[in-house]
């Protein structure tokens, strides 16, 4: 439903929970985040945004890339286990998902005929293991992993992975769910619409379908799945925020 990231200079977590409070109001029912501290931290909860920051409040959350999800459940109960972000079965990949996977069943079935076991009802979860899935068979790397796998799903997503092995860079990907990136200087924001990142920077980029932007704090490379790279087109904001 939401969706939030970060990756710059700054601690990622204030940036990701004020994101998430401003997208309250399209609805939710879990939250959830995962923070690039010593390999990834993740922490979620069915409910408010305001109970994740309860359940995470003694902890030391630091971490200057991140990505924080609301939850609208298509598959699964709302419960802390189907919240996002989901991980692969090695917990070096995780992603948050806004949309649905419409054939995430044929691929969950074949993961699991493969030996993978998994921790929710989600769709989400099998795009992620699928993911995985490819590296493993392919020995491709994870730009290559997860656009070869974005070729496979039907259906429609916003996505953000992060990698425990690459804990600079955010990978965001869209086909049919809108998702927004914000340029600032030495940092870069991700959204689902622009209320998020409109207090930081006004220059953004829509990204279209099919794209995948592989985002680092000092570098962002859009591709389209067919693996023709695209040239980002930065355009001002005018929306005002309300506060
Ligand atoms: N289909 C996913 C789920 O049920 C994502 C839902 C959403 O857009 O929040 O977990």
């Amino acid at each position: 439903c939401g969706i939030v990231g970060y990756i710059g200079y700054r601690d990622a977590y204030p940036i990701i929970i004020k994101g998430l409070h401003r997208l309250e109001y399209r609805g939710y029912d879990s939250a959830g985040v995962a923070l690039a501290d010593n390999g990834l931290k993740v922490y979620k909860k069915a409910g408010k945004v305001s109970d994740l920051e309860n359940f995470v409040k003694d902890i030391n959350l630091s971490g200057s890339a991140g990505m924080g999800h609301t939850r609208w459940a298509t598959h699964g109960v709302p419960s802390d286990r189907n919240s996002h972000p989901h991980s692969s079965g090695d917990r070096k990949l995780t992603i948050i998902h806004n949309g649905i996977i419409e054939n995430y069943a044929v691929l969950k079935e074949a993961l699991v005929a493969k030996g993978h076991t998994f921790k929710s009802d989600t769709d989400t979860e099998v795009l992620i293991h699928f993911i995985e899935d490819i590296q493993l068979a392919t020995g491709k790397n994870l730009h290559e992993a997860v656009r070869l796998a974005l070729n496979r799903v039907v259906g429609a997503y916003a996505i953000v992975i992060m990698s425990a092995d690459h804990p600079d860079e955010l990978i965001a990907a869209r086909k049919g769910s809108p998702m927004v990136i914000g340029v600032g200087k030495g940092e870069y924001f991700i959204a689902s619409d622009a209320t998020p990142i409109v207090e930081y920077t006004k220059n953004v980029i829509y990204l279209n379908d099919n794209e995948i932007a592989y985002i680092k704090r000092d570098d962002l490379l859009i591709k389209n799945i067919d693996n023709t790279i695209q040239e980002p087109y930065i355009q001002e904001l005018e929306l005002k925020l309300e506060m």
